[in-house]
């Protein structure tokens, strides 16, 4: 079929078919309403990066340095079912597109930050212990709080955070999870605020 083509039309054809792809590639790691990382895209990467890590420590210990700390944050907005109820569903959209800019907005680069299912949000943060994760945490918090919409200019909202520090021996699974008791935590003891794991288990 491409046999009457010249070859200017054969490379524009290629082009438009290299788009495509992209196109593609793009949307299979993007969720489509907050443009953030997939679920899988986040565990792929977050156990590749772990992988290495445990490696560093357990063969080239002495290259161990903070730059190898690695934390987990797992975020959920609070009674995001009374947005959806008081405002409606496209409300609460916005108000997942907004909280997603602020976590792009607010990580570094080559941090992974993904939805991980409705109004539940977790990132990786390389080179941050449980300190600086936390920090952080209670920075993307502050600006949720302080965070305004044009319509309803009334709503206000705010989330809690659980945050768990990568220690030896442990899967993506087990910081997920870690993670999530934490951010429980956060919940169970009045919401709008950051709990790290080691804290609970302390
Ligand atoms: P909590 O403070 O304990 O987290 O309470 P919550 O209301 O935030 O949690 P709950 O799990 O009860 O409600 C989550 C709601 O999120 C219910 C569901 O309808 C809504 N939701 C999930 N995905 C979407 C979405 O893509 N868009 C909108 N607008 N709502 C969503
Ligand atoms: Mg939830
Ligand atoms: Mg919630």
């Amino acid at each position: 079929m491409y046999s009457k083509l010249s070859n200017e039309e054969l490379i524009d054809r290629i082009k438009e078919l290299e788009e495509k792809v992209h196109e593609l590639e793009h949307s299979l790691v993007h969720d489509k309403l907050t443009m953030l990382k997939t679920r899988g895209y986040f565990e792929e990467k977050s156990k590749a990066h772990l992988e290495s890590t445990e490696k560093i420590k357990t063969e080239r210990r002495h290259e161990w340095s903070g730059f190898n700390d690695i934390s987990f944050l797992f975020l959920d907005i609070d009674h995001f079912k009374n947005i959806n109820d008081t405002y409606g569903h496209a409300t609460g959209d916005s108000v997942l597109q907004k909280v997603a800019e602020t976590l792009k907005k607010d990580l570094r680069v080559g941090d992974i930050v993904a939805r991980w299912g409705g109004e539940e949000f977790v990132a990786i943060l390389l080179g941050a212990n449980e300190e600086q994760a936390k920090n952080k945490a209670e920075q993307i918090r502050g600006e949720v709080e302080q965070m305004t919409f044009e319509n309803p200019a009334e709503l206000k909202i705010t989330i809690s955070i659980g945050v768990a520090e990568f220690e030896e021996g442990k899967s993506f699974e087990d910081m997920v999870s870690h993670a999530d008791e934490a951010l429980y935590s956060a919940k169970e003891t009045g919401r709008n605020k950051t709990v790290v794991y080691s804290e609970i288990k302390a």
